[in-house]
């Protein structure tokens, strides 16, 4: 059994993770770097070690830190949280070797997903639809051949990316050699690597993503979707569950071929397999393994607390539930709320002056803010989600219309009022959006 858990990781979610350890009964380590001091995580923690200065690379990404702060205090196993060290296969492996408890999916697992062309062909075998696109790697010489078989138009994707980059569209021959090259010289400088695939362009999809735990041992469920379409710059910005897209025989259907494929690769802890929808089919685009920033949405429909399975699969215990056992109840959606211009996006670290977070029935707030903290400006812009629960969605964004007005954050400027202007607009309303609604919003004059 695990007895002390070390959080490598800041800000809400390290929150989180505390808040689910305690009620465990788990001891808790805090590593901050000397800009989280002061952090609420900290000062909640059973014990703290500063791990280095504000950089990411020097602390929060800095393994042999983080490894001597589980020797010095003892910890048996470490959650890594989201973003930092929770899908680096190395940081899984050292821990291992340490005799320290990863709460996560296995090292090699980790590695298969990571890489986009393995995850594609490792999610084709295990039965999930994928995107039509190259069978591998795609070079300079054999690109037009590969997007004639596809059919143009074709986006050319970094087979190590993520957040968006290296992603570029060829909408016809013409615009393909010069998206080839881009694709490569952005994968090269935000990953260290060129290589790229090929994919076929959809219009007008839905982010849609299938919630999945496992216990390793070949028993997994599902918990359901997440509908993620809301995004500007591929970053996600308002998230709901269910999808207002799906009805219970697609959600249960596609839950259901996600889950027997956890199964049958013996998946452990908690994972997302991402889809693309249109048309009413589904496209595998990736497989996150680890928590995302959205899981309060399922843990609001399904009353299942993702990070209590993750400390219980990683222990040993098992699954605390069967599939059959997973009732859905009600929707829930999600405002992250970034210490942003809500127009602009530019960041607004600084500090916050007054701060009043709302409540009442169905109501969420997993925020590390409180009034007369510092935002430093080293970080993700990233201070706290708000989760609204309700019956029926029309319910659920009722009672969020009224938690919008509730919420003060003062000193600095948020994405809240542009929660509250969303909250007012018929397609958001109707449930009618893609993954490009936002950006086309956004370009409006406000
Ligand atoms: P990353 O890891 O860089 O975030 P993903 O593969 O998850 O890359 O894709 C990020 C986003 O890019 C998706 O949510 C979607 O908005 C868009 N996208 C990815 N693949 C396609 C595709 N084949 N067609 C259209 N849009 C896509």
């Amino acid at each position: 059994m695990i007895s002390k858990i070390l959080i490598a990781n800041r800000g809400e979610i390290a929150l989180r993770v505390l808040r689910a350890c305690k009620e465990l009964g788990i001891a808790t380590v805090a590593v901050h770097s000397t800009a989280d001091a002061d952090a609420m995580h900290v000062r909640l923690a059973d014990e703290s070690v500063c791990i280095g200065p504000p950089p990411s690379r020097d602390s929060y990404l800095n393994i042999h830190q983080i490894v001597a702060a589980c020797e010095i205090t003892g910890a048996d196993a470490v959650h890594p949280g989201y973003g930092f060290l929770s899908e680096n296969a190395k940081f899984a492996d050292i821990l291992d070797a340490h005799g320290i408890t990863f709460i996560g999916p296995t090292a090699d697992h980790i590695r298969i997903m990571g890489d986009k062309i393995t995850a594609k062909e490792t999610a084709k075998a295990l039965g999930i639809p994928v995107v039509p696109g190259s069978a591998g790697e795609v070079k300079p010489e054999n690109a037009l051949a590969i997007a004639r078989e596809i059919g143009f138009p074709v986006l050319i994707k970094a087979t190590a990316g993520g957040g968006g980059r290296g992603m570029k569209v060829a909408r016809s021959e013409d615009d393909l050699s010069e998206a080839v090259s881009t694709a490569r010289s952005e994968a090269l400088a935000a990953f260290g690597n060129d290589a790229v695939y090929m994919e076929k362009y959809l219009g007008k999809p839905r982010h849609i993503e299938i919630q999945v735990i496992g216990d390793g041992e070949g028993n997994a469920i599902h918990l359901g979707e997440r509908d993620c379409s809301l995004q500007r710059r591929h970053q996600k910005v308002w998230e709901e569950a269910n999808s207002p897209a799906l009805n219970v025989e697609q959600r249960m259907k596609i839950g259901e071929v996600c889950a027997a494929a956890m199964r049958k690769l013996k998946y452990r802890g908690a994972g997302t397999i991402e889809f693309l929808y249109e048309n009413g089919e589904f496209y595998f685009i990736e497989m996150n393994t680890r928590l995302q920033v959205e899981h309060p949405i399922t843990e609001a429909i399904t009353g299942i607390d993702l990070v209590h399975e993750q400390i219980r699969v990683a222990s040993g215990a098992g699954l605390s539930v069967t599939q059959d056992e997973v009732v859905f109840s009600g929707h829930a959606i999600e405002c992250r709320i970034n210490a942003e211009d809500p127009r602009t996006f530019v960041p607004s670290p600084g500090t916050i002056t007054h701060f009043h977070a709302p409540g009442g029935l169905g109501v969420r707030v997993d925020s590390g803010a409180y009034q007369g903290y510092r935002i430093p400006p080293y970080y993700d812009s990233l201070i706290g989600k708000l989760i609204v629960h309700g019956r029926t969605r029309v319910e659920c964004m009722m009672r969020l219309r009224r938690v919008l007005d509730e919420f003060v954050i003062d000193g600095i400027k948020t994405t809240l009022p542009l929660f509250q202007d969303l909250i007012n607009n018929q397609d958001i309303a109707n449930g009618d959006y893609d993954i490009h609604w936002l950006e086309h919003y956004l370009a409006q004059p406000s």
